[in-house]
């Protein structure tokens, strides 16, 4: 519960007399034209560019935040100021200094007069900023843009329902299978996440997940197991992106993760079941690339995000060699 007067967590969500308002709305952080295969999702509309924003504020304070500069300065300032007329003053004054005034409609219009298929959602958490971007999710649905998160995973069962049917994919970090990681390290809960990544699932929206596996962290072959059979365990056509951590923010001392571990990882993925499981971060030997699980035909090949669709319909989602169904969203 957020007191009258103050901000919440993440500092962006203000409680005046009983209203909340979104401080960041309207305002981005951060702007680019991304490759999709960036996010990472790589069974979404291969080799394109999408508008990708994201705002100042998280509810997350990963020690290893790769965005840490727009995720974390709204806590920061609640940690060093607690007088809470000007903690509000210097949250708002650092949005405006730190963002640009970006209306639901200026982003669609961009989108579209530059034909980019989506908008996604990404940089800092989505939840966190949900109302600005479920109004752009909607005006962009009209003229046929799709939408994508990239999460942490923490969207409440209310926002998911919101999203069933009007976000096409969202990619959820599993940062870790272990409850102490996440409490020390991130600053939250690892059952949340598991439920958020379940619920979404469940409620069709196309879903991939991503862990940073982390040098002594969460790299242990009994947890890099524990996260490859829990995706295993809701189905078996998620695809996990196991990428390469490497030394950022409060962690400079970590060194970067090896070749062999991202490789060890793959091996789990595979061991577990999982179809599809991609290293990233790292020029990984052709483990970038989709294959088909029936017939083994290159599908997609990536190298970065140097993409060449090989034997996949796109048309129809099937393998051009055995007819299986891959599934993703292709058109
Ligand atoms: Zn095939």
């Amino acid at each position: 519960v957020i007191p009258n007067g103050s901000t919440g967590l993440c500092g962006v969500r203000y409680n005046n007399e009983g209203k909340l308002y979104l401080l960041v709305y309207g305002k981005t952080a951060s702007f680019n034209v991304d490759p999709v295969e960036k996010k990472p999702l790589f069974h979404f509309l291969p080799g394109a560019k999408v508008t990708s924003i994201g705002t100042l504020g998280c509810n997350f304070h990963c020690l290893f935040c790769q965005n840490w500069q727009i995720s974390q300065p709204p806590r920061e300032i609640k940690e060093q100021e607690k007088n809470p007329e000007k903690q509000l003053e210097k949250i708002n004054k650092t949005i405006d200094s730190m963002s640009q005034d970006l209306s639901p409609a200026d982003i669609v219009s961009f989108t579209a007069e530059n034909k980019l298929p989506a908008i996604s959602y990404t940089y800092n958490e989505p939840a966190i900023f949900f109302e600005y971007a479920f109004d752009t999710i909607m005006l962009g649905k009209k003229q046929g843009i799709k939408s994508i998160f990239v999460s942490n995973g923490y969207e409440s069962i209310e926002a998911i329902d919101l999203l069933e049917k009007n976000l096409d994919a969202i990619n959820i970090d599993l940062k870790s299978f272990n409850e102490k990681f996440y409490k020390e390290i991130c600053g939250a809960k690892l059952e949340n996440v598991l439920e958020g990544i379940k619920y979404a699932f469940k409620k069709n929206i196309w879903i991939e997940i991503t862990t940073l596996v982390i040098p002594k962290h969460n790299d242990s072959k009994e947890e890099l197991k524990s996260i490859a059979e829990f995706i295993a365990s809701i189905d078996k056509n998620i695809p996990w992106h196991i990428t390469a951590f490497f030394p950022e923010y409060k962690m400079l001392d970590v060194d970067s993760t090896s070749r062999e571990k991202l490789f060890e990882a793959y091996n789990i993925g595979k061991e577990a079941g999982l179809n599809y499981v991609y290293v990233g971060n790292i020029l990984s030997e052709e483990k970038e690339n989709t294959y088909c699980p029936k017939c083994n035909s290159l599908l997609v090949k990536r190298i970065y995000y140097d993409i060449e669709v090989k034997h996949l319909d796109l048309k129809t989602g099937r393998c051009k060699e055995c007819n299986e169904k891959i599934p993703g969203v292709w058109v």
